[in-house]
């Protein structure tokens, strides 16, 4: 499997708006949007903007919004995470083939895992 440079990279392309997306939250540093083939309703990835493979080729400075924003985005989503007996999630970053990794740009997926999701519109 050929790795993607950054021009011809998916995930750079969609941060740059050059294909479409529905995008959620941005920063300065990343980008967030929901999975094409989600898993369950409200699967989402949160990307830095820094094109790179694996999660230690990324600057510490690409990394600082990705937990506060998949943070925020559990909380968009409306699960109802707070009871013991309610809604769960999954976050879940693969590096490597091997380690099931399809889009050579690092990226966070943020998975429900229930059938409540109601924050999207
Ligand atoms: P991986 O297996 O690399 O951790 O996950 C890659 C994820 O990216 C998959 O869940 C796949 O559905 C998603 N994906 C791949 N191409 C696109 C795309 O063009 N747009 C969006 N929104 N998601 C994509
Ligand atoms: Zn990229």
């Amino acid at each position: 499997n050929q790795m993607a440079t950054e021009a011809s990279c998916i995930f750079c392309k969609i941060i740059k708006n050059e294909i479409p997306s529905f995008k959620l939250i941005e920063t300065e540093t990343v980008y967030s949007f929901l999975d094409i083939q989600p898993t369950t309703t409200g699967h989402l990835l949160v990307v830095p903007k820094y094109h790179g493979a694996k999660l230690h080729n990324i600057p510490d400075a690409y990394l600082k919004d990705i937990l506060p924003v998949t943070k925020k985005l559990a909380r968009t989503l409306g699960l109802d995470v707070d009871s013991p007996q309610g809604d769960g999630y999954n976050v879940l970053q693969n590096n490597g083939r091997i380690a099931h990794q399809e889009v050579d740009h690092v990226h966070f997926h943020l998975i429900p895992k229930c059938d409540s999701v109601t924050g999207l519109g």
